[in-house]
């Protein structure tokens, strides 16, 4: 099959099967098909190389199709793929004990599911039956999945609007602000909150805010849960983003990166006295048939040891500071398109002036060779989100496709404004 043929069958099967609307936006933008990824590179179907700096919104932490995974991955299928479900797991109970080694404090008991969104449902649950409350209170512009007790607490209208009814007793507050705290977690069950939101645009909140929130829900008994789904596992160049404030969270959910980009999986890991005191007589009362399976569990152990055996956090912090760099540069010579480039680690945000505007510099990125994406919930923020292996090199790359972008906007101000 040539490659316009497979553009030809792409095309329309995502016309008449996928979503119609979107595959519309994807051609007019100029979306390539990707057939093929390793390390920080993705092939499209005529064979170009593209950085890949959306890194799967946070996924690949060790790059694509890492073969210390893979590896791990091969010889499990051959052993086992799917649980029975009616016996003990080896690899669940090795996974499990291996994130309580590497999360921060006494962190213990961990549910597996497949996705972050489910993770959170989970975390929402423990904390409902640990307390006997029902209050969830969140922060404005969060992101923490589409499902509806997530999308619940999420902090973006127009997500939610359509599906109204959600869960009711859920508040939000300014993220960022520890005033706001004491007054909103009164009879609460929980307080969740992203260590730095990463959908909501990529805002870091003042260093202390952590802190701030662990005191004010032990002073009102509410569960402390750190969504650490796009932020943990070394994105921030911490291990967990939450370490940045030294703190411990009661409930830490995490996802996207754990498996190495290899198998869709997630988790929350939960201090045993919560736990133990939600479902200690209950144990079968939060489950799910394929969590915890075995491929994911082999993957995830795999990822966890790569990632402290190659000293992939140093990198993601010495990195993320180059590439912030950059990005505040360009945000001081393009004042017109940029209006704020911020991050933490290899998780930065560059904030546009006119949200069309990324209309001209994501299609020139890609003409560059460089992926980047919008954020969900900010369509005025561009996310670079790398492979956390990411070299020197490509972040200057990226950084010129940037600016190659920039220009684009700058020289089309006129109509986009
Ligand atoms: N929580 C956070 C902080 C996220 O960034 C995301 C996804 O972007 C989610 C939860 C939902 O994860 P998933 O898309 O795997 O359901």
């Amino acid at each position: 099959m040539s490659p316009s043929e497979l553009a030809d069958e792409v095309h329309e099967n995502y016309r008449r099967y996928v979503n119609p609307p979107l595959a519309r936006v994807m051609k007019l933008s100029g979306s390539p098909i990707e057939v093929r990824a390793q390390g920080c590179t993705i092939w499209d179907h005529n064979g170009k190389a593209y950085l890949d700096f959306a890194g799967g919104y946070g996924v690949f932490t060790l790059g694509h199709s890492h073969p210390r995974v893979i590896a791990a991955v091969r010889e499990q299928l051959e052993c086992m793929s799917l649980s029975g479900k009616t016996m003990f797991n080896v690899l669940l109970g090795r996974a499990s004990r291996r994130l309580a080694e590497l999360t921060p404090g006494d962190l213990q008991i961990s549910f597996w599911c497949n996705s972050g969104t489910e993770a959170l449902e989970g975390a929402i649950k423990l904390a409902r039956k640990a307390t006997g409350r029902s209050k969830i209170v969140a922060t404005h512009n969060a992101y923490h999945g589409k499902t509806l007790g997530a999308l619940s607490i999420s902090g973006r209208e127009a997500f939610q609007e359509p599906f109204r009814p959600l869960l009711t007793d859920v508040a939000h507050v300014p993220f960022g602000d520890s005033e706001a705290l004491d007054a909103a977690l009164v009879d609460a069950a929980a307080f969740v909150v992203e260590p730095v939101q990463g959908e909501g645009g990529v805002n870091v909140p003042p260093l202390g805010y952590l802190r701030d929130v662990r005191e004010a829900c032990d002073r009102h008994g509410v569960v402390f849960i750190a969504d650490e789904v796009q932020t943990g596992l070394g994105r921030c160049g911490y291990l967990f983003a939450c370490e940045r404030d030294n703190v411990v969270p009661d409930v830490m959910t995490l996802a996207k990166g754990l498996s190495g980009g290899i198998i869709p999986v997630g988790a929350y890991i939960a201090r045993a006295e919560i736990w133990n005191r939600a479902y200690a007589k209950a144990p079968l009362l939060h489950t799910s048939t394929f969590g915890g399976n075995e491929l994911a569990c082999a993957a995830a152990l795999a990822a966890m040891d790569v990632l402290v055996d190659d000293a992939l956090v140093a990198n993601a912090s010495i990195r993320g500071e180059q590439l912030l760099a950059g990005a505040r540069d360009l945000a001081a010579r393009y004042p017109e398109v940029i209006s704020a480039a911020r991050g933490l680690g290899l998780l930065v945000g560059i904030e546009l002036r006119n949200e069309g505007y990324g209309g001209w510099i994501i299609p020139e990125m890609l003409k560059a060779g460089v992926t980047a994406a919008w954020t969900l919930n900010q369509q005025r923020v561009i996310r670079l989100e790398p492979p956390l292996i990411v070299t020197e090199d490509q972040v200057k790359r990226a950084l010129a496709a940037m600016e190659a972008g920039v220009v684009a906007a700058h020289e089309n101000l006129g109509a986009l404004a």
